[in-house]
C-alpha cells in the first residue's frame, strides 16, 4: 500500500511518521521550497499532543523551546486572578462562560485555561488545578524548529519529501488507486491519498465541491520576540510600564536590563486588556515571546494585513495597550523580531472527510481556534489514529470509516471548547465590564476540581491499536 500524502506541516509529517510506524509506504507533496517554513511564530503543543508525538518517534523535549506548564490570567491592571498548571487536572466554578459572561447570560463555566498559541493562547474563566503527574510538560516552539525537527525525522527514516508540488487536482485511476496533479504538471500516484494541507486546504475541496469555508472569528493574530540584548533599562524605566509584571511592583528604577523581569519562569501570562487581548513569557534568558490578539470584526482582505508596515503594526499594537498596566507596551516596543498578524478562523463543521480513496486531516478536516491551544496536538492525533485504522482494518474503506468514528466526536469538541474561549477577547465596552468584573469574581474563589482526562490523556496504544 502506497499513500501519497499532501502538506508537509504538522498533520502531514506526523501522518508521515505513524505510517511509516505501521508498515504502511508514503511520500509527502509539500507545496513550499524547502526552506520557507520558517514562519517566525511559535505553537504550544499540549501533553496529548506530546505523548502522541512521542509514541511516533519525536521527542518535543529534545526539539528548541521553552517549557510552559502553568498559566497565569489577569485583567488590565496586571494583576494576576489566578495561577495553575496546564495539563491535566482542571476545575471549573459555577457561573458564565468568558463569552456569555460578556452578554450578560449566565450558565455554567465549561472553558479551559489549558494550551497557549503564537497569537491566541488558550484561555478561559476556568482554573486549572493540579492533577495526576503528567509524564509531559506542555512546552512552546517555533514552528520553524516543530516542522524542522519532523521533518528531519522523516528523513532519518528515508521518507521521500518532495517541495515545490502544490496539488490542483486528484482522480481515481481504472486500477482503484488515486492520482495526484500538481502545478508544475507532474503527477503521482498511489493507493490512497491523505489531504493534509491546512486550513485552506486544495484536497477538502476536491473531495467536496461543496465543502464550507473557513470561518473568521473576528481576531488577528500578531506576536514577536524580544531578545535580551534588546531590553534595557531606559526602555523599562522610560515606559514605566515594567513596574508591575505579573503583578511585581518592582518600580521601573529597580529594574536594570539584568534585573528586568518578565514574570516566572515556564508561566504564560494571560492579560485580557482594556482593548486587546495579550500574553507574555520569559525564555529564561532575559527575553520574551509575545503574542497578541487585536479584534478586527471585518474579516481582512487577501494581502491586506501584510501589506502594512511593521513599524505602523507596532504603533498600532502600541495603541492598543494604552492605559494598561503591566509590561505589554514595554514588550511591544523592544521586540526586535515582530511578525505581522493575520486573521483566526475556524470550522464549524467540515461535513465530508473522504470520498473513494481520499481523506483529509489535521487543520484541513477541522482547524479549532488558536484560542483551544490544541490545533497541533488534534493533528498529531489524526496521524496516529488514521494509520492504526490503515494497519488494522481490512480495507481503506474501512479504515476511513474507523478514522472518522474515532475522530469526529473528540475535535468537535474542541473546536467548541476553542471558540468559546476565544469568545472573551472581543467584547464591546459593556461587556468587557462584565467579563472582568466575572473574570474578578469568579477566579477569587477556589475551583471545583473537573476531570480533563478525556482532553489530556488520550488512551492511544499503539501494539492494541484502535
Ligand atoms: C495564530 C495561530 C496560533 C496557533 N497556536 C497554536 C498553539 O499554540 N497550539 C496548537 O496546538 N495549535 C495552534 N495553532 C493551530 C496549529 O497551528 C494548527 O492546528 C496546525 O498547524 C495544523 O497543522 P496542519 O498540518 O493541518 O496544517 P499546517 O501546519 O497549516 O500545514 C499545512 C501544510 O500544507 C501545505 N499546503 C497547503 N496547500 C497545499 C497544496 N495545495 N498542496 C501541497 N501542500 C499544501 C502548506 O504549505 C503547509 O506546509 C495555531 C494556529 C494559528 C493560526
Amino acid at each position: 500500500m502506497k499513500a501519497l500524502i499532501i502538506g508537509g506541516g504538522v498533520a502531514g509529517m506526523s501522518t508521515a511518521l505513524a505510517l511509516h510506524k505501521a508498515g504502511i509506504e508514503c511520500e509527502v507533496f509539500e507545496a513550499r521550497g524547502s526552506h520557507s517554513d520558517g514562519v517566525g511564530a511559535f505553537l504550544t503543543l499540549a501533553v496529548n499532543g506530546i505523548a502522541t508525538l512521542r509514541m511516533l518517534g519525536l521527542d518535543i523535549a529534545r526539539v528548541p523551546g521553552i517549557d510552559t506548564p502553568r498559566m497565569q490570567l489577569m485583567v488590565s491592571d496586571a494583576k494576576p486572578l489566578t495561577e495553575f498548571p496546564l495539563g491535566p487536572g482542571v476545575a471549573t466554578v459555577e457561573g458564565s462562560t468568558i463569552g456569555a459572561a460578556s452578554r450578560g447570560a449566565s450558565g455554567s463555566v465549561t472553558s479551559t485555561g489549558a494550551g497557549g498559541s503564537a497569537g491566541g493562547a488558550g484561555v478561559g474563566a476556568e482554573a486549572v488545578i493540579a492533577g495526576a503527574a503528567s509524564s509531559t510538560t506542555t512546552r512552546t516552539v517555533k514552528r520553524a524548529e516543530l516542522y524542522g525537527a519532523l521533518r528531519a525525522r522523516a528523513e532519518e527514516l528515508g521518507i521521500r519529501i518532495s517541495y515545490s508540488k502544490r496539488i490542483v487536482a486528484a482522480d481515481s485511476t481504472p486500477e482503484g488507486g488515486v492520482e495526484a496533479r500538481f502545478d508544475d504538471r507532474s503527477t503521482a500516484r498511489g493507493d490512497l491519498l491523505i489531504g493534509a494541507d491546512g486550513l485552506h486546504s486544495s484536497v477538502r475541496g476536491i473531495i467536496d465541491a461543496h465543502a464550507v469555508k473557513p470561518r473568521y472569528l473576528g481576531l488577528l493574530n500578531a506576536g514577536g520576540y524580544v531578545h535580551p540584548r534588546a531590553l534595557s533599562a531606559g526602555a523599562a524605566a522610560r515606559d514605566g510600564d515594567a513596574a508591575r509584571i505579573g503583578g511585581t511592583d518592582a518600580g521601573p528604577r529597580a529594574q536594570s536590563a539584568a534585573a528586568v523581569r518578565w514574570g516566572d519562569e515556564g508561566v504564560m501570562h494571560m492579560m485580557f486588556g482594556t482593548q486587546m487581548f495579550f500574553s507574555w513569557f520569559s525564555d529564561g534568558e532575559g527575553g520574551v515571546w509575545w503574542f497578541a490578539n487585536p479584534a478586527m470584526k471585518r474579516e481582512p482582505a487577501r494581502g491586506e494585513l501584510a501589506a502594512i508596515s511593521a513599524g505602523e503594526w507596532r504603533e498600532r499594537l502600541l495603541r492598543l495597550v494604552e492605559g494598561d498596566a503591566g509590561p505589554a507596551a514595554t514588550i511591544i516596543r523592544s521586540s526586535d523580531e515582530l511578525f505581522a498578524p493575520w486573521p483566526t478562523h475556524d470550522f464549524a463543521k467540515v461535513k465530508v472527510w473522504s470520498r473513494a480513496r481520499m481523506i483529509i486531516v489535521g487543520d484541513a478536516a477541522h482547524a479549532a481556534a488558536p484560542s483551544s491551544g490544541q490545533g497541533a496536538s488534534m493533528a498529531i492525533e489524526d496521524a496516529a489514529v488514521l494509520a492504526l485504522a490503515l494497519r488494522d482494518s481490512g480495507s481503506i474503506e474501512q479504515a476511513f470509516a474507523q478514522y472518522e468514528a474515532v475522530r469526529r466526536p473528540r475535535v468537535s469538541r474542541i473546536v467548541r471548547q476553542g471558540k468559546r474561549n476565544g469568545s472573551g477577547k472581543t467584547p464591546g465596552r459593556f461587556g468587557r465590564a462584565l467579563r472582568d468584573a466575572f473574570l474578578r469574581r469568579m477566579l477569587a474563589r477556589p475551583p471545583r476540581e473537573r476531570d480533563q482526562s478525556w482532553l489530556y490523556e488520550y488512551p492511544l496504544d499503539w501494539e492494541r491499536g484502535l
